[in-house]
């Protein structure tokens, strides 16, 4: 009786690697066209193409939409980011308002109205939107 089982020969990977319906080469017609990068590639004649199936998201792959929001000197923002606020910043209703240099933790990105792009709850002020142009990340 061996010590440990042999690798059990119903889970190997199918003979040939023949795993997926691969398209053959629309080029030459070969068979053994194989996936790499999400391009299709035929070794019989090196014609590369995106499958027809996935072609969209394969294609580019910056989706169309997502915004990059910086900061005033650049910095690209995220989620969950801690930003210090650089001007100060009138508040409705509150004399004093926001002071520069008043750290903001935890912004959400948002679309929001006016160009406020940053959501966020600042300490004596609750829930506000601000303009990622007057902050700074920290
Ligand atoms: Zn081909």
């Amino acid at each position: 009786m061996p010590r440990w089982p042999r690798a059990a020969a119903g889970t190997a990977a199918y003979p040939g690697g023949v795993i997926e319906n691969i398209p053959a080469c629309p080029r030459c017609s070969s068979e053994y066209t194989y996936e790499m990068n999400n391009l299709v590639v035929c070794p019989e004649c090196g014609h590369e193409w995106v499958p027809a199936a996935d072609g969209a998201s394969a294609a580019g792959g910056a989706e169309a939409g997502e915004r990059v929001i910086k900061d005033a000197v650049g910095n690209v923002l995220n989620d969950g980011d801690t930003v210090t606020v650089v001007k100060a910043l009138k508040v409705k209703g509150n004399p004093s308002g926001i002071k520069a240099g008043t750290k903001v933790r935890n912004i959400r990105l948002v679309d929001g109205v006016d160009g406020h792009d940053i959501d966020c709850r600042i300490d004596g002020f609750g829930a506000m939107q601000l303009k990622s142009s007057v902050v700074k990340k920290a």
